[in-house]
């Protein structure tokens, strides 16, 4: 969350500061549950409030992730950098998983690509990420 926070506008003000809550109020959840095969994460809204700022990011108990690039596991803080992405409202720089790369010169590499491989990271915002990012709340 800090990472999309650090994002500034072109004259260099701030957008949004947001912080992960983590009180007995906080409607903000991240936990592993069953989803439909080939999905690594996904995120909703609380369905109880029915509002994106309160968030449920649900993790698939069929893959393995861990805290770095291991063989065979998704990097944690890639997957949720990205999910909280979609939070904020910001699309995949393209919608196909089938394509390899769209036309956006860093698709490999963005965070909000639809394609994430275990074994690698997308930790770092890209232009993609940051200017989609920005034409929300500039
Ligand atoms: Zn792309
Ligand atoms: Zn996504």
């Amino acid at each position: 969350m800090t990472k999309w926070s650090y994002v500034q506008a072109d004259d260099g003000s701030e957008l949004l500061n947001s912080v992960l809550t983590n009180d007995s109020t906080s409607q903000c959840r991240i936990y592993f549950d069953y989803l439909p095969t080939g999905t690594i994460a996904r995120i909703t809204p609380n369905p109880d409030l029915g509002d994106l700022q309160y968030v449920w990011i649900r993790l698939s108990n069929s893959h393995t992730f861990s805290d770095s690039a291991q063989v065979g596991a998704y990097d944690l803080q890639s997957v949720i950098l990205h999910e909280l992405g979609h939070a904020y409202g910001v699309a995949h720089c393209h919608n196909d998983v089938n394509i390899v790369a769209c036309g956006v010169g860093s698709c490999p590499y963005n965070v909000m690509s639809p394609v994430l491989s275990s074994n690698s990271q997308q930790r770092v915002l890209k232009n993609y990420d940051k200017d989609s990012y920005r034409s929300i709340y500039a």
